[in-house]
């Protein structure tokens, strides 16, 4: 009998997950169920309000590499943002990449404050070491390349951003020609999913279940969300542009390609739950960025970014970072915690759905898990 796999959550890490698992070396031995509240839809159709409490909608999204401290923090982040990297480079070289949603560019970074791993990147001289090993395109800028005086240091990656509904709708659409099942539904807690009556002859039995709900259920005191306010405009951008200025706050650019306009950001607002945009600040995302990037407005005959809706999302962020973990509940039930990944969801979710697939093999080969 082959094993029955529930991934709660059709956000990126879970339908990254999903997909992996009946792609991986064990799928003849699986059948895999994906259970969840909210699924991909077109972005146009989305509503704000209604659906705030899914994330993956309302992300940029773009990689932006994360340098490992010299404490070495950050380091199995950054693993999985290159394993993830390689994914997207593989799935838009294939024949449909297009209608994948992903789209291949330079990221360029200004940093006004830079942390010591940024300024050790220097001090390695051409090599690059650490971080910057594996990274593709990379170059540090030279100083009459930034776009102001306050910025202490830039640099320019090859690097990819997705358009977020069309590239989950796409997951959710090889998941299903796979033969994985889609079931609406909201459980409330990993456990229940355990008794979900499932319909249309998918069996009763589940033998695991993988936690992709983007917080958890509640239960975890570690996890908060981190509130973020970006803009759509109508231009399309050339990068994906990234600075961070000296009070803490950023201007970013993320073009989503296939007419998808460009997302102009953003905030991060810890234990903000407030669900509507301020024109206020959508006003000042767009002034600083122009101001950064003045190129995005070159040849359009326009003074200003032309709006096309407000976004505000919900960062499923989580202290210590994100968990990846199984976990044997009362009973004997395996489950695969994948949540919390805060910002950087997008980024990292192949290595994440790999540590997923590695997770629920071992458990199901009787070995310790450990990802
Ligand atoms: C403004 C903004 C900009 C961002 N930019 C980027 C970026 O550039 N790059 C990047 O990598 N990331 C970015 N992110 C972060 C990224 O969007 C998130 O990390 C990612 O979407 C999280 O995905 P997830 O699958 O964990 O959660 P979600 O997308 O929230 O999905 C959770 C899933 O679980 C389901 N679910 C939850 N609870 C239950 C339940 N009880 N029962 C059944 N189903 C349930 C939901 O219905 C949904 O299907 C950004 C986020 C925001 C808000």
């Amino acid at each position: 009998m082959p094993k029955h796999i529930v991934v709660i959550g059709a956000g990126v890490i879970g339908l990254s997950s999903a997909l992996l698992l009946l792609q991986s070396e064990e799928s003849a031995n699986y059948t895999v169920t994906l259970l969840a509240r909210d699924f991909p839809a077109p972005f146009e159709t989305i509503d704000p309000l209604a659906h705030i409490n899914y994330t993956s909608p309302w992300g940029g999204a773009h990689n932006r590499w994360v340098p490992p401290t010299a404490s070495g923090e950050g380091t199995r982040e950054h693993a999985f943002a290159l394993a993830t990297f390689a994914r997207m480079r593989a799935l838009a070289d294939e024949a449909p990449g297009a209608a994948a949603g992903i789209t291949f560019m330079k990221g360029v970074e200004y940093l006004e404050n830079p942390g010591a791993e940024y300024a050790a990147l220097e001090a390695e001289g051409g090599e690059y070491a650490r971080w910057a090993l594996g990274m593709e395109g990379f170059r540090i800028l030279g100083r009459e390349e930034f776009p102001d005086e306050r910025v202490k240091w830039g640099c320019e990656y090859d690097t990819w951003c997705v358009n977020p509904m069309v590239y989950c709708a796409f997951l959710l659409r090889r998941f299903v020609l796979l033969g994985g099942r889609v079931v609406r539904g909201e459980v409330r807690g990993a456990v229940e999913a355990f008794s979900f009556p499932f319909k249309d002859g998918i069996g009763e039995k589940v033998d695991a279940v993988v936690n992709a709900t983007g917080v958890g259920f509640g239960d975890d005191e570690n996890v908060f969300i981190t509130r973020g306010q970006t803009c759509l405009v109508a231009e399309p951008c050339d990068a994906t542009v990234t600075r961070q200025n000296a009070d803490g706050s950023w201007t970013f650019s993320v073009p989503r390609g296939f007419d998808g306009g460009t997302v102009i950001g953003g905030t991060k607002e810890p234990d903000n739950w407030d669900a509507r945009p301020s024109a206020e600040v959508r006003e000042q995302l767009l002034e600083r960025f122009v101001a950064t990037y003045p190129k995005i407005l070159e040849g359009t005959g326009r003074e200003k970014l032309t709006v096309v809706r407000d976004i505000v999302g919900r960062r499923p962020t989580r202290k210590g970072g994100l968990r990846l973990e199984g976990e044997v509940l009362p009973g004997g039930r395996f489950v695969m915690h994948a949540y919390g990944l805060g910002g950087r969801g997008f980024e990292l979710s192949w290595g994440v759905a790999e540590g997923v697939v590695e997770g629920v093999r071992k458990y199901f080969a009787g070995e310790e898990v450990k990802v």
